[in-house]
């Protein structure tokens, strides 16, 4: 079968990243989480003290120190899944928690810091076989990938499935605290300016609400087989 481009494309916490991964493993391609990126960006702001005491960002001094942010994936062998480091640093962890998520999103409206991260994720994709999750990846990163998959759930589903994650792994979690946080990205994320989320109008959209995540492994495996096959 010939290599493809997968671009998944969805809601916060609806699940893509388990799909995209899975998927990715099953069929020898490589997995890139461009959440992480973006979240990866903002533990490099939140460190550097970038975030103002009015919540505004001290765009001026991002901008002048992206050269200096490097980020990258390391296969995990316990895991079977790439772990992202910031600048040689394993920070899988840390990206996860609630500070980067809710600081995340205005973060990932900046246009050079898009600008920055779509140019890093097309030349990952230079030679296809890749499956690439966000929120712009059918629209803006890849909109000729062969296919486009866009995911969807209720707020209320996908924070009780972030907050039983992040309990699994043995973080702090409240579920009132998630859901805001899902519903506050949602928001900017759908309106911010540059590559606002949306759905491609060649993507096919999935609400995994009520879908097993095998249902759903298999789901996607039948699209990739069609996709590759034409
Ligand atoms: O996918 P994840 O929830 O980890 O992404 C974290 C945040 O990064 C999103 O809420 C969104 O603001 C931003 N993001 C983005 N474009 C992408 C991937 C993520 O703006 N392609």
């Amino acid at each position: 079968m010939k290599k493809i481009t997968i671009a998944i494309d969805g809601y916060s916490s609806c699940g893509k990243s388990t799909m995209a991964k899975d998927l990715a493993k099953e069929i020898g391609y490589v997995y890139v989480d461009t959440g992480a990126m973006y979240r990866s960006v903002t533990l490099y702001a939140l460190r550097h003290n970038m975030f103002m005491s009015d919540g505004s960002i001290d765009e001026t001094r991002l901008q002048k120190q992206m050269n200096q942010i490097q980020i990258t994936f390391r296969f995990n062998p316990t895991t079977g899944r790439p772990d992202t480091y910031l600048n040689g640093e394993l920070v899988e962890k840390e990206i996860r928690g609630l500070e980067v998520s809710a600081h995340v999103s205005p973060i990932a409206a900046l246009p050079f810091v898009r600008e920055a991260m779509v140019c890093q994720q097309q030349q990952m994709g230079r030679e296809k076989g890749i499956v690439m999750d966000g929120r712009d990846i059918g629209t803006t990163v890849f909109p000729d990938a062969e296919l486009k998959i866009f995911v969807t759930a209720s707020p209320e589903v996908r924070a009780q499935r972030r907050f039983a994650e992040l309990r699994e792994k043995g973080m702090e979690a409240n579920y009132d605290d998630i859901l805001k946080n899902v519903e506050e990205r949602d928001y900017i994320d759908s309106h911010r300016e540059v590559s606002p989320l949306r759905k491609a109008d060649d993507a096919i959209e999935l609400d995994n609400s009520n879908l097993t995540i095998e249902e759903q492994r298999a789901w996607l495996f039948n699209q990739y087989k069609k996709a590759a096959k034409m």
